[in-house]
């Protein structure tokens, strides 16, 4: 099925692989794409049906007719929900708070990995939580992409005030734990560090440092 070049970029919330992969993505010339934003739009399409969260056959019932498209122009990364740009939206507490339930489901990610080795098979810089171990576990280059706690609360902090959405540090902190715990104890397609992935931790070290390795590296053995 693989034709194109894969670059898999796993690690958990706040360590800085989101801007990575989308900066490693352009120096390399290849489409990007964001994993997480489909399990947030699934969770937000759930929230807006008022789904019962606790209900995993709901859940599913909504993961197997839902919309979404996916596009990747001019280096931005724009997500749709029935047609609904919904690249804000999906960054929304509410979101965050329920996202679990939704990850946590077998089916569901059946259903998202299926979608994402299509999307990527003609290459691509995919980040998520497993896509050097589920989706994409023949990858050509996979990177564990790592911080401290206190850097990747700070970093998710400052981002969210950015967009001024109102929360507290606190509440970043208390995310950060909850999705931590998930994405590391759930039974499918957990976040692991495996062998064959080189670890970066990103802790006090610029993103453009981090970028500039992977792509020196990637581009030396093309
Ligand atoms: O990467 P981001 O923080 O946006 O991911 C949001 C959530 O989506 C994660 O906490 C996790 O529950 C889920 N996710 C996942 N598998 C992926 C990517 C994200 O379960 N490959």
């Amino acid at each position: 099925m693989k034709s194109g070049l894969i670059v898999a970029i796993d690690g958990p919330a706040g360590s800085g692989k989101s801007t990575v992969a989308k900066l490693v993505a352009e120096r390399l010339n290849l489409p990007y794409l964001d994993t997480g934003a489909m399990y947030r739009a699934v969770t937000l399409a759930c929230i807006k049906k008022e789904i019962d969260f606790s209900d995993s056959d709901a859940i599913f019932g909504v993961v197997k007719d839902v919309d979404i498209d996916i596009k990747n122009q001019d280096n931005k990364f724009e997500i749709y929900l029935e047609g609904e740009n919904v690249t804000g939206a999906i960054r929304a507490p509410q979101v965050n708070a329920n996202i679990s339930s939704v990850s946590e489901i077998l089916e569901v990610r059946k259903v998202l990995v299926s979608k994402q080795k299509k999307i990527g098979q003609s290459g691509a810089v995919m980040e998520g939580r497993d896509i050097g171990t589920v989706v994409f576990p023949n990858a050509d280059y996979k990177f564990f992409i790592d911080a401290s706690f206190d850097t990747r609360v700070d970093r998710r902090y400052k981002e969210i005030v950015k967009k001024q959405i109102p929360i507290t540090r606190v509440e970043v902190e208390q995310d950060l734990k909850k999705r931590d715990h998930s994405d590391t104890t759930r039974k499918y397609g957990p976040l692991i560090k495996t062998e064959d992935a080189i670890y970066i931790d990103t802790t006090g070290i610029s993103i453009d440092e981090v970028v500039e390795n992977i792509a020196v590296l990637v581009s030396s053995e093309r």
